[in-house]
């Protein structure tokens, strides 16, 4: 049922019980208003009966006061004149005054006259019975004011009844008695009333009979002048009255009996207006209706069908129709409002759903890089992972993984994914960055170069960092939609990068553990001493090669097993004592000898250390044992001792036999170094004939064979004054002389000495001495020009071409003396570098084919190195044993300072070469430099070139 035809009919029915309802009130209110009236009316007419009763009564009383206050009825009284009465109270008197009884008494309360009259017969008739009693109860009215009046109730009818004294016509006393006149409340003076006061009622005893039922019903309810009304039928009401007798009984009533005309009248007026009503009513609720459908209702559907096609099609953004300024156009604009929240929320909980379904695609991603991390056994696989997955995440497109390299510490961009060619150099441009700036933060021009490439945001999250802090893994992402990095978004890839970088941390703590694990391992295994390990229960955890090879047990035998599993009681019993010794003590136990029998190897002597591990609280862990095989070495040290002392009788047995031979070595040495002058001189007088004879005429061929004897003794000499000098030394025979000397000099004579055979050979001969070598010096310069003329001499023989250098330089200085560095190079065939060492011994040449090929003995390195020695000095050679590359050898030597001032040595005049420009040329650069480095002292400027 449409919501029109329900408030149609709702209303409708509200109309009609509405209209029902105001008809039975209104019809109600009318009736009950007429009834009220009705009621009124009767309570009047009751009143109006009991006014003309008591005005019928007044009237009887006046007629009685004008009997009674006249005189001839005073008179009478007096007199008893009978005519008084014949004449006064004729048949007419009654008729006229409508006078049923008068009875006059005398003032004892005697009745003096009284007759009765039936007026309807036009009869006198007896007195009714019962009068006279009754009326004696109200007797005597002695005073003058005193009288009676009311109703008599007599059993026929009650009487209306008047008493007064009789006084005379001005109402003066004394009575002489009273008079009494009654007149009866008959059906004809009822009538008479009734007539007069348009009413019809009646007259009755309250206590008769033959009272009607309605009367009687009513009897109770009268109290005093109250009327009561009651509706006998339809068309009657009837109201009653209580009236009080002469003796103020209330002995009768009054029932006024009325037709119900004015309820009638009242009825079919709320029957017109009833109708009138209803007419009214159907009218109003139709035009009500009608409005109600026209203004309301059908605004109210319409909004209804607005609002359930919005809500059918989600169309929150359409709006109702909003027409007028009332309350239903107030309600459209309320809705309008209504649905303006509800089309923000609607877009705020379409956000929501959105938020969260991306919170759970973020949520997912994580778990499932979660899951790939935990699969993967390399960093770079991790980082790789982690970039993956960063990409998954909704907005973001392209991106790299660096990582710094542990070994070279060097940024590397190890992948890069989705990203352009142009982006991918971008970023491998950062490795270059991050390397110098050692940070993580994005430079500046990354940004502006990238969104030349359509990339709007990017960023970079630190993916670990190492023990100092420096950041070792990065990872850098970027989107080509966002223009910025929602927050959330930002959260995921920082949660991802420290997901990362723990999966990292824990690869790389695995990978050293694993190292870690390996190392001992292999040094477990490659000991040479046998190494096991224990639980507390004496279960064995651990078992190297060398247990294997010594217990003849594999490992697979022993790990989980126990002592007594291999060894008998007595010996298991022994080891797991020490085992608990060593638990208990918590200190390392050494077994220095313990015996095993080895299936294999037989009986064995061991040397066990044991030592046991603890956890935190203290519990025991491991017993680590480790057993040397010490069977070898006991046997050796067994042998050693015997060959120990063989050795110490060997010992004795050398000792005297190398003091014999330093003796006879000495005495050679002494004897050669006596000899020095034996053997010189004849060799002197040789050379000395041979130049000689070399003067004199000879032929060609004599003078061939005296040149090659004067070259054969030069070489002679030179050999013996080599093996004197040699002996002389280690005869310790030689001393070093103490003398002052100019060093430069020195350096000079061995140029002088060297030069010729230089020359002859084509060499070029380069000497330089430091200036900061003092010249001026302490020591021995003869043996120091030999040394520096042995190894210029060398340097000549074994160079074919190139050059000789000879170079002293100042090595060191104190307040006592300088050690000089001299150094002598060459471009000749160069010394291997085996052999670099044992030149130096005597008699040792480089090859064997060097004395053939360059003569010579082989002693002058080993005195030169005797006389270095002396000097406090060392020599060595320097040669990659490339011929043409040459050799150099250096020897420093320790020289006193001079004691006194060499006159040569004297302050130096500096020439005048000041503010000259000099050009040195040479083609030797060695020679450019020294020459150089000389008049660099003397002027600011001196180029120099290789030649002109
Ligand atoms: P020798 O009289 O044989 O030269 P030395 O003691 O002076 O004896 O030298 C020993 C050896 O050292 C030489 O035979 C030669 O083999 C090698 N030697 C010494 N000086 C040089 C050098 N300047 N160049 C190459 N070899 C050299």
């Amino acid at each position: 049922m449409s919501l029109r035809v329900k408030v149609l009919a709702a209303i409708g029915a509200m109309l009609i019980a509405l209209v029902g309802l105001l008809f039975h009130v209104s019809f109600a209110i009318v009736l009950r208003g007429f009834s009220q009236l009705e009621a009124q009316y009767t309570i009047r007419d009751v009143a109006r009966v009991r006014e003309a009763l008591a005005d019928e009564l007044a009237n009887l009383d006046s007629m009685t006061s004008d009997y009674a206050f006249w005189d001839d009825t005073y008179a009478y009284m007096l007199s008893r004149n009978p005519a008084y009465v014949t004449v006064n109270f004729v048949d007419q008197t009654f008729l006229n005054n409508r006078l049923n009884v008068v009875l006059l008494f005398d003032t004892a309360g005697q009745l003096v006259y009284g007759k009765a009259f039936d007026r309807d017969q036009a009869v006198e008739i007896p007195l009714p019975d019962g009068l006279l009693e009754q009326v004696a109860r109200l007797l005597p009215l002695t005073d003058v004011e005193s009288y009676q009046r009311g109703m008599l109730p007599l059993p026929e009818e009650p009487m209306l009844l008047a008493a007064r004294p009789i006084l005379t016509s001005e109402a003066l006393g004394p009575p002489h008695g009273t008079l009494v006149m009654g007149r009866a409340l008959d059906a004809t003076l009822v009538n008479r009333l009734a007539e007069a006061l348009h009413l019809s009622f009646t007259v009755h005893r309250v206590a008769d009979a033959d009272l009607p039922a309605d009367a009687k019903a009513v009897v109770g309810d009268l109290q005093g002048d109250e009327a009561v009304i009651r509706v006998l039928n339809q068309d009657t009401i009837v109201g009653y009255g209580q009236v009080r007798d002469i003796f103020g009984q209330p002995g009768y009533m009054v029932r006024v009996e009325q037709p119900r005309d004015i309820y009638a009248q009242g009825l079919a007026t709320a029957r017109y207006f009833g109708a009138a009503v209803l007419l009214i009513a159907v009218g109003f609720s139709v035009f009500g209706l009608w409005g109600l459908d026209r203004w309301v209702l059908r605004r109210v559907l319409r909004l209804g069908a607005s609002l359930e096609h919005i809500a059918a099609n989600s169309a929150f953004a359409q709006r109702v129709e909003v027409a007028g300024k009332d309350e239903i156009a107030r309600l459209a604009a309320a809705v309008n409002h209504l649905l303006g929240a509800v089309e923000m929320a609607h877009a705020q909980l379409r956000e929501d759903i959105a938020q969260r379904e991306r919170v759970e695609q973020y949520l997912k991603a994580q778990r499932d890089l979660a899951l790939e991390l935990s699969r993967v056994h390399e960093v770079k696989e991790a980082l790789q992972r982690c970039l993956e997955a960063a990409l998954q995440l909704p907005g973001l497109d392209c991106g790299g993984v660096f990582q710094v390299e542990p070994e070279t510490g060097d940024c590397r961009l190890l992948e890069c994914k989705g990203c352009s060619a142009a982006f991918e150099t971008m970023l491998s441009h950062l490795e270059k960055t991050w390397n110098e700036s050692h940070t993580a933060a994005l430079p500046a021009w990354l940004e502006e170069a990238a969104r030349a490439e359509g990339i709007c945001s990017i960023i970079s999250e630190p993916i670990r960092q190492n023990e100092n802090g420096a950041i070792v893994a990065h990872l850098i992402v970027a989107s080509r939609t966002l223009d910025e990095i929602p927050e959330p978004l930002r959260r995921v890839l920082t949660a991802m990068a420290a997901q990362t970088g723990n999966a990292v941390s824990q690869l790389e703590a695995r990978e050293e553990a694993r190292r870690h694990r390996d190392v001992l391992q292999t040094l477990m295994e490659e000991l040479p001493v046998a190494v096991f390990c224990k639980d507390p229960d004496g279960r064995f955890v651990m078992w190297n090669r060398k247990c294997e090879a010594l217990f003849g047990l594999t490992r697979e035998q022993v790990l989980g097993k126990t002592d007594y599993d291999f060894f008998p009681k007595e010996q298991a019993d022994w080891f797991r004592e020490k085992d608990l010794k060593v638990f208990a003590q918590r200190a390392v136990m050494v077994i220095p000898e313990e015996p095993v029998d080895s299936p294999t190897l037989g009986r064995r002597i061991l040397c066990t250390r044991k030592s046991a591990i603890w956890d935190k609280e203290g519990k025991p862990l491991y017993l680590i044992g480790v057993s040397e095989d010490i069977t070898e070495r006991k046997e050796a040290e067994e042998r050693l001792a015997a060959a120990h002392a063989e050795l110490q009788a060997a010992v004795v047995r050398a000792n005297q036999m190398a003091m014999v031979a330093e003796a006879a070595s000495r005495a050679k040495s002494e004897f050669l170094a006596n000899m020095s002058h034996e053997i010189r001189t004849p060799m002197n007088g040789i050379m000395g004939m041979i130049e000689l004879a070399l003067q004199t005429e000879l032929t060609p061929l004599q003078r061939e064979y005296l040149t090659m004897a004067q070259a054969s003794a030069e070489t002679l000499l030179a050999l013996l004054n080599d093996i004197l000098d040699l002996s002389k030394i280690e005869a310790g025979r030689l001393e070093l002389d103490q003398v002052d000397f100019d060093l430069r000099q020195v350096v000079e004579q061995v140029i002088d000495i060297i030069a010729p055979r230089a020359a002859q050979r084509g060499l070029e001969l380069i000497c330089r001495v430091d200036p900061a070598v003092p010249s001026y010096v302490c020591g021995d310069p003869l043996r120091l020009r030999q040394i520096l003329v042995n190894l210029a001499g060398n340097s000549v023989k074994f160079t074919e071409r190139g050059e000789i250098s000879i170079e002293v330089t100042l090595a060191n200085q104190d307040a006592e003396g300088v050690e000089i560095l001299c150094a002598v190079s060459d471009t000749g065939i160069g010394i291997p570098p085996e052999k670099l060492e044992v030149i130096f011994e005597s008699f040792v040449q480089a090859e064997t084919g060097t004395t053939r090929h360059y003569g010579g003995t082989g002693l002058g390195l080993a005195i030169s190195r005797q006389l270095v020695h002396m000097m406090g000095g060392r020599i060595w050679a320097e040669s990659r044993g490339i011929p043409g590359e040459g050799s150099t050898f250096r020897f420093t030597a320790r020289l006193q300072r001079a004691k006194g001032v060499l006159p040569e040595q004297l302050p130096f005049a500096k020439p005048p070469l000041e503010g000259l420009r000099v050009l040195v040329v040479d083609d030797n650069a060695t020679n450019r430099r020294i020459v150089q480095e000389m008049l660099h002292t003397f002027a600011q400027l001196v180029p120099a070139c290789p030649s002109i």
